[in-house]
This record gives C-alpha cells, structure tokens and sequence, in this order.
C-alpha cells in the first residue's frame, strides 16, 4: 500500500503533467487536499510532505481538526461543503476560505460573524450544468449574485468553483469546464480580487486543468477512498 506521501507526490505530477499538457505556466494550478472524514494524523502525514492547503466539508469536524492543528504553520483550510446559516459563525471564525457559496443570506451572515480584521475569501458556487441534485446558482444569475457578495466589506471575492454533473462523457464535462472558464474570464474582468477557478477532483483533474482551471480539490486520489 502506498503512503499519503507517495500518493500526494502521484497527485502533484499529474497535476503539474496536466498544467504542462495544456501548455500552461508550471505553477498555474493549485492543490487544496480535500480531508474530510480522514484523521487529523493523515493530515498530518499530507502537512509534513508540504501539502498546505486543505478541504474540509463538515463544519464541526473540520473547526476540531482546526483546533487541533493549531501549532502547525500556515496551514489554509477552506470550507468546501453545503452550509447553513445557523452554523455560518464557526466557518466564519475558523476558516480562512469558504468555496460553495451560493446563498446571499449565508454570505451576509459570514460577513459579519467573520473575526476583526480577518478577511474571508470567499468563491461563488456555480451550477454549470442546472443539475438538480447539485448546489449553485445559475450561470445567468452570477453578474447580480457577484455584484452584491463584492459589497460585502468582510468577504473577498476570490473566484468560482464548481462540481460538474456526475456521469456525463467526456465531451460533455469538457463543455461544462470551459463555460465555467468563459465565465472565469468574464468575472475577472470585472473584480480585481477574483483569480480563482475551482474545479476538477480526483476523476476529472486533468479534463479540468485542460479547461482552464486553477486549483483542483483532491481527496480520495491523496487519501485513499472514503466509507
Ligand atoms: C469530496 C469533495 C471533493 C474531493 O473528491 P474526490 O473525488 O475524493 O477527489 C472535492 N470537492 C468537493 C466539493 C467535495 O465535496
């Protein structure tokens, strides 16, 4: 069996593979290991091979994994999973990013319970492909949904993320990253602060980087498959 170690190392080479493929510049695309239901010692073991960005999806597992991890340096933990607004305060206090916005109320509220003098970055989560089972706002209502999270002096406005619809083909999916990226590109424009498009997992990192991503959320490839 190989360690987190070796399976990190696996994942940086084709993720800097797939960035190279695509024929963008080496350190284009982020890592954020996504750790959720995993132990704090398999954190550990990612941290100690150089891994400093992590995914967390449940509030009060990841605020302990937080508080336990407290003496290791410069760690950013990001929020990734559904939230609700009677949980906003501990993401507000112990989280640095929070990607799955799609609610004006639930950004209200992080902004103000967020800690004085720290700024939550924050991404818009977009539903590419108006699937159902899948969290995000539309593609047409972003200008309107961007416009207002911008005003919200707490919270930096950092990007876009996005989880395509399960099951598509390639061609498909390949369709769903590059709107997300034309509507990457468009934001941009717009908001200084915005410089993140995130998408791509452990199935789809390289489909993803190919379109344009720049951090990729990575778990079970890093982990090992979750219960
Ligand atoms: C669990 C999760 C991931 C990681 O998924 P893997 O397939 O294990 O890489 C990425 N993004 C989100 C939003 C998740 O919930």
């Amino acid at each position: 069996m190989k360690t987190i170690a070796e399976q990190l190392k696996s994942v940086q080479i084709t993720v800097e593979q797939s960035t190279l493929d695509a024929h963008r510049p080496l350190n284009a695309v982020k890592l954020l290991a996504v750790s959720k239901t995993k132990p704090v010692s398999d954190i550990v073991q990612a941290y100690e091979a150089g891994q400093l960005l992590f995914g967390e999806n449940y509030v009060q597992e990841g605020v302990e994994k937080i508080q336990m991890l407290k003496s290791y340096d410069n760690i950013e933990w990001h929020f990734i999973g559904p939230l609700q607004s009677n949980k906003t305060r501990l993401v507000a206090e112990n989280f640095d990013w929070v990607q799955a916005i799609d609610r004006l109320k639930i950004a209200q509220r992080l902004n103000d319970q967020v800690t004085p003098k720290k700024i939550l970055n924050v991404c818009i989560q977009v539903n590419i492909d108006d699937d159902q089972n899948k969290a995000g706002i539309s593609a047409n209502e972003l200008d309107d949904f961007a416009k207002a999270i911008s005003e919200l002096p707490n919270l930096r406005l950092r990007g876009l993320m996005t989880i395509p619809k399960a099951n598509q083909s390639q061609a498909e999916q390949t369709t769903s990253f590059a709107n997300m990226a034309m509507l990457f590109e468009e934001l941009k424009k717009q908001y200084l602060s915005v410089d993140t498009l995130s998408m791509g997992m452990s199935g789809d990192m390289q489909n993803a980087i190919n379109n344009g991503s720049n951090m990729v959320r990575v778990g079970s490839a890093i982990f090992g498959s979750r219960k």
